[in-house]
């Protein structure tokens, strides 16, 4: 079912989801159901996974050229998604990247994908592989998710690359990323808010959020997107403090503030298990706030660990 749909039929109702990265190469898909099963008491109409672009390194050769080596980390987006809707029958989301894929692969997926009955894809550009700092499209691929977004148009429109295959007509429900904090490579606010609007007049049906701590950044964005007539929903996405270092590692990766009281309250935890309390009582008080807002689906980051997810949505839900 479309997540459109899910949110219609919840009437009002905040619903909650979450979202799982590949597991590295070399695991099962074991590790999935480990990181599912406990979260499905809370009733996910749908779970996302993340999709991971290839990266590359230099390798010296014997004859002490570098020969350039490209390697994947976590492999299966489209391989989860499949396991996730046939062994739980709840709704899968592949976030669908431009880097790493040609038109003609992306297609290809979209083919995969309808065969498979998944109903919903994140569109996204992606980030930028580690090698290069910046993001770089891939020869002959999308360069931003507006670009993809109307490939997935094409695509539901029975619209091929190639006029010579055989075509069909899919029906994907299209979400894409919504940045309350900017995106950090937008120059300003507004500009962001400008693309923002383009990939909804794309098609985008949904945003999700990247993860904020300030739920006033969440408020003031509907409130913005609301007045610049983007009226789709928008999810909150949610990643609750669960180790010191990330009051360092999330603001300088995610490109995100952390709000005074959480960081006051941090600077008190002696350990690791200290400063996972602290976060798992500030993202309670988050949700409840976000809930009594109105937010359409609390949208958790798990990273595949989701034993802190469920100890919040025991206390919301
Ligand atoms: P875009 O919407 O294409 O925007 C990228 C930048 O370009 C922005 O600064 C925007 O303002 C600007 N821009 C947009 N369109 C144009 C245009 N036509 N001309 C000029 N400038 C333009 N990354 C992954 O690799 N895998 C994932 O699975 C993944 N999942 C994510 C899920 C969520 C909910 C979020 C919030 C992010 C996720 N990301 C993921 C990270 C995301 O790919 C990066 O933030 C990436 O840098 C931008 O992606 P985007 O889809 O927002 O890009």
């Amino acid at each position: 079912m479309k997540i459109t749909d899910h949110i219609k039929n919840a009437k009002g109702k905040t619903l909650f989801s979450f979202e799982l990265l590949p597991p590295v190469k070399g695991q099962s898909i074991q590790w999935v159901y480990d990181a599912i099963e406990p979260l499905l008491e809370f009733n996910p109409p749908f779970i996302d996974v993340t999709s991971l672009r290839e990266d590359y390194i230099y390798k010296e050769q014997e004859n002490g050229l570098l020969q350039k080596v490209s390697y994947r980390k976590r492999p299966g987006t489209i391989a989860i998604c499949a396991a996730i809707i046939h062994k739980y029958k709840v709704d899968a989301v592949p976030h669908l990247i431009c880097g790493g894929f040609t038109k003609e692969e992306t297609e290809n997926a979209l083919i995969d994908l309808q065969f498979l009955g998944i109903d919903n894809v994140l569109a996204l550009r992606g980030d930028a592989r580690k090698a290069d700092g910046n993001f770089v499209p891939t020869p002959g691929g999308h360069s931003y998710a507006t670009d993809l977004i109307e490939h997935i148009k094409n695509h539901n429109e029975g619209k091929f690359l190639h006029e010579d295959v055989e075509t069909f007509k899919s029906d994907f429900c299209i979400g894409v990323a919504g940045y309350p904090e900017k995106h950090f490579e937008a120059p300003n606010m507004s500009t962001d808010f400008k693309y923002l609007k383009k990939k909804v007049e794309a098609g985008a049906e949904f945003i999700v959020t990247q993860m904020f701590f300030d739920n006033q950044k969440y408020f003031d964005f509907v409130k913005k997107c609301r007045e610049n007539d983007i009226n789709i929903p928008i999810i909150p996405g949610l990643k609750p403090i669960s180790t010191l270092s990330q009051l360092n590692v999330l603001p300088k990766v995610f490109h995100i503030d952390l709000p005074d009281e959480l960081t006051d309250a941090l600077a008190h935890a002696k350990n690791n298990n200290e400063a996972k309390e602290i976060g798992t009582e500030a993202m309670i008080k988050q949700c409840k706030e976000l809930i009594d807002f109105g937010a359409p689906v609390l949208h958790f980051y798990t990273m595949g660990r989701p034993e802190q997810t469920k100890k919040i949505a025991k206390a919301i839900f």
